[in-house]
């Protein structure tokens, strides 16, 4: 019977950075991904983009950790031709509320105390000074040169080539029906390639993962919600050097991508069921044309002139948590059962910071008590009263 130390259900790039870290600890590692190729499902549907810039201490620890490898990510990987396409041209978060730059400041502020050093906060005239773009309504910003965005697709494919250099085993078109359990431990799984044994198991399939858990008695708090984003091709109008623009007052949000752009805007949605079958709506680019235009006016402009033949849109399903972070934690009851899910939208600029933390809890060089993850937290929901930030 093939055995390994840990096996990973999903090969998302939450499953490809858990393979890649728990194979630099030394642990044997094989994981199943049901589709054809690594990345296919919510990992493909990503804006790609990566942020510091949070307000809760956590996931700006988290974001630091991750961006810092993303910049390293050739000697972190010990692969010498690594190329995840990353381009840091930041994250500029802006408003049009008067009462909005107080609250900015504050949350800057908090963020410098936490090790954010680099966030500027600009009132609307050095906002245009530095993107001429932006709105004359606009009337404070935050900023940080650090952010920006990366292909998802190239970063789970590094994580899985360096894992696999490192003897992981890695099985595309492989379900993996069932995890065996007895006397309170994980067996193995039976997988449509036949049964595999590991004492430990690492439950790492993005918006499958609350069912599957919930076949062995573990309640995870995650609700399905659809996210969109819409792609315009290409258009002259729209600047190359522009950073992720975030409209703070409403969550719509554009980035450049290569000659074109990605725009999205949250829309209200009820939870679903996990799917592979996401169906986009068409009516959702004009939303979010609308909503983008409002702190970056060129967007009418290039409204007026755009057709479908100029747009593509893509739908995945983000798995919310109650805190909107991660599942980094271990089943309650049957020993080696891990899950690493629920990243809210994160879940690309998460990924290393948090497989290097699933990877320290397995092998014992962090306490459970340490990490900021596990499901612990959710029970005392009223703990965290900060400010959230938009997206
Ligand atoms: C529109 C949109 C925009 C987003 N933008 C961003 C962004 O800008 N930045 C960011 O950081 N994040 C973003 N996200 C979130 C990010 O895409 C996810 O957090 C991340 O991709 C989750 O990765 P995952 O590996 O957990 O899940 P997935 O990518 O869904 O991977 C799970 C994998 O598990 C496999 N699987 C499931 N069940 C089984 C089984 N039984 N056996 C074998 N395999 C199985 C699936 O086939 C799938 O490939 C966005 C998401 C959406 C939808």
């Amino acid at each position: 019977m093939p055995t390994s130390d840990v096996i990973i259900i999903g090969g998302g790039i939450v499953g490809a950075a858990s393979a890649f870290f728990c194979a630099q600890a030394g642990l044997g590692v094989t994981l199943f991904e049901k589709r054809e190729a690594l990345g296919l499902l919510t990992t493909a549907a990503s804006l790609a983009a990566f942020r510091a810039q949070f307000a809760e201490a956590e996931n700006i620890a988290m974001m630091l950790e991750s961006i810092s490898f993303f910049e390293n990510i050739r000697e972190r990987t010990g692969l010498a031709d690594a190329d995840i396409g990353m381009v840091q041209q930041g994250y500029l978060f802006c408003t049009t509320n008067p009462e909005t730059p107080a609250r900015m400041q504050k949350r800057v502020a908090f963020q410098r105390a936490h090790g954010l050093a680099d966030v500027e906060l600009w009132d609307g005239d050095e906002t245009r000074k530095h993107f001429p773009f932006v709105s004359a309504e606009v009337v404070g910003a935050t900023y940080r040169a650090r952010d920006g965005w990366l292909s998802p697709n190239d970063l789970t494919n590094v994580y899985a080539r360096a894992a696999v250099r490192d003897g992981a085993q890695i099985f595309n078109e492989t379900n993996v029906q069932e995890i065996i359990v007895s006397g309170g431990m994980t067996r193995g799984v039976r997988t449509t390639r036949g049964e595999y044994h590991a004492p430990l198991i690492i439950l790492a399939a993005g918006p499958y993962a609350r069912r599957f858990a919930a076949r062995y008695e573990w309640d995870l708090p995650i609700n399905l919600i659809r996210r969109q984003h819409a792609a315009i091709k290409e258009n002259a109008l729209i600047p190359r050097d522009a950073p992720m623009t975030i409209d703070a007052d409403t969550g719509a949000h554009w980035r450049p991508e290569g000659r074109g752009a990605i725009l999205a805007i949250n829309t209200d949605e009820a939870p679903g069921e996990p799917t592979d079958d996401i169906k986009p709506d068409w009516e959702y680019p004009a939303l979010a044309l609308d909503g983008v235009m409002r702190v970056s006016p060129f967007w009418e402009q290039i409204a007026e002139t755009l057709r479908k033949g100029d747009l593509d849109v893509r739908a995945g399903q983000y798995d919310m948590t109650p805190d909107a972070k991660p599942i980094i934690d271990t089943h309650p009851h049957i020993r080696g059962l891990y899950v690493h899910c629920g990243y809210s939208g994160h879940g690309v600029m998460g990924s290393a910071a948090g497989a290097r933390i699933l990877a320290d809890l397995i092998t014992g060089k962090a306490k459970p008590a340490d990490n900021a993850f596990g499901m612990e937290r959710l029970k005392h929901p009223d703990a965290d009263t900060r400010e959230k930030m938009v997206l």
